[in-house]
């Protein structure tokens, strides 16, 4: 029965533009703000160097630092996505750096600003597992009693190994202490992934599928793991002591990971954006439709879909 209705959708994985069409009945889209947040992993609480692939901006826009306030750069997105989308509904994504590091009163300040603007619906608030605590948790409960409040936690890997590796400065109990605080209040969870980390294998990919899919988590965004100039990371690719996935070997990794994850699970984003400028390699990662069409392509091929093996790692 799943099987007839999954090879009857357009993708055969639970995409999140129809999930959010099937909350609101429009097209919604995502706006990310730069609230100016920062990070235990660069401001020397933790460490100075963050992430081996991260670089200063912290996936930021730099909006924050071009005077823009939330309410501007949410009124810019509005009206670029209305036209180019035809979107009528959005949500505020606090992507850059930590954006549940900082004062509780200037968390409430920035979300509020940010639920105030007219048809934004909800918030998506990206942060690191060990950058919650009850009162933020609290504070976005409420939120979500009346409003779609999702909270994006980076993972990365669920090998202690490799988060060491990376200089990530958690680990995996943290995060699934943060998953387990964040339960049962309406708060929907998203779990950051990236697939090609250095010393990774095929099996290590798929006990991170299997660790978020036992904790019951409602979301989860893949990324491929590129190589951003000023990292950490470009000096190892560049003495030869990281290679990056082909485009074939990620698509099929992206495959083996949906097929063992519930189906129930909301696909966020199945590869990253990077900014042209700031890429180093591999180049085939600029080419983003392509590679989305080659996952459901591949799934296609095999007669897989999201959850096919769910439960059978
Ligand atoms: S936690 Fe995020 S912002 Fe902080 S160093 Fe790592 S990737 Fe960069």
């Amino acid at each position: 029965m799943v099987k007839v209705w999954v090879t009857q959708m357009k993708l055969r994985y639970n995409d999140f533009n129809t999930y959010l069409r099937s909350l609101f009945g429009c097209r919604v889209q995502k706006i990310t703000v730069d609230a100016g947040l920062s990070c235990p992993n660069r401001d020397g609480r933790l460490s100075s160097g963050g992430c081996i692939f991260c670089n200063a901006r912290g996936s930021g826009t730099g909006a924050h630092s071009r005077g823009q306030t939330i309410t501007d750069q949410l009124l810019q997105g509005k009206k670029f996505l209305a036209r180019r989308y035809k979107a009528q509904k959005f949500l505020a994504y606090f992507q850059s750096f930590s954006n549940t590091y900082g004062p509780m009163d200037t968390l409430r300040r920035l979300y509020d600003e940010a639920l105030a603007v007219e048809d934004v619906v909800g918030l998506s608030i990206g942060t690191r597992p060990d950058c919650v605590d009850v009162p933020v948790l609290d504070l976005l409960q409420d939120y979500a009693g009346h409003h779609l409040i999702w909270l994006e936690y980076g993972l990365q890997s669920a090998s202690d190994k490799t988060l060491e590796l990376i200089n990530r400065g958690h680990d995996v109990q943290c995060f699934e202490n943060a998953v387990r605080a964040t339960l049962n209040r309406g708060i929907k969870i998203c779990a950051h992934v990236i697939l090609g980390l250095p010393g990774e294998s095929r099996r290590d990919i798929l006990h991170t599928a299997r660790t978020i899919s036992d904790l019951g988590i409602d979301g989860v965004k893949l990324h491929l793991l590129y190589v951003v100039k000023g990292t950490p990371l470009e000096t190892l690719y560049r003495q030869g002591s990281y290679r990056c996935l082909e485009q074939q070997e990620y698509i099929d990794l992206v495959c083996d990971f949906l097929e063992r994850i519930p189906l129930e699970m909301v696909i966020q984003r199945l590869t990253g954006d990077p900014h042209p400028e700031e890429l180093v390699a591999p180049q085939w990662s600029r080419e983003k439709t392509e590679t989305l069409r080659k996952i459901n392509e591949t799934l296609e091929k095999r007669d897989t879909w999201q959850g096919s093996k769910a439960g059978g790692l």
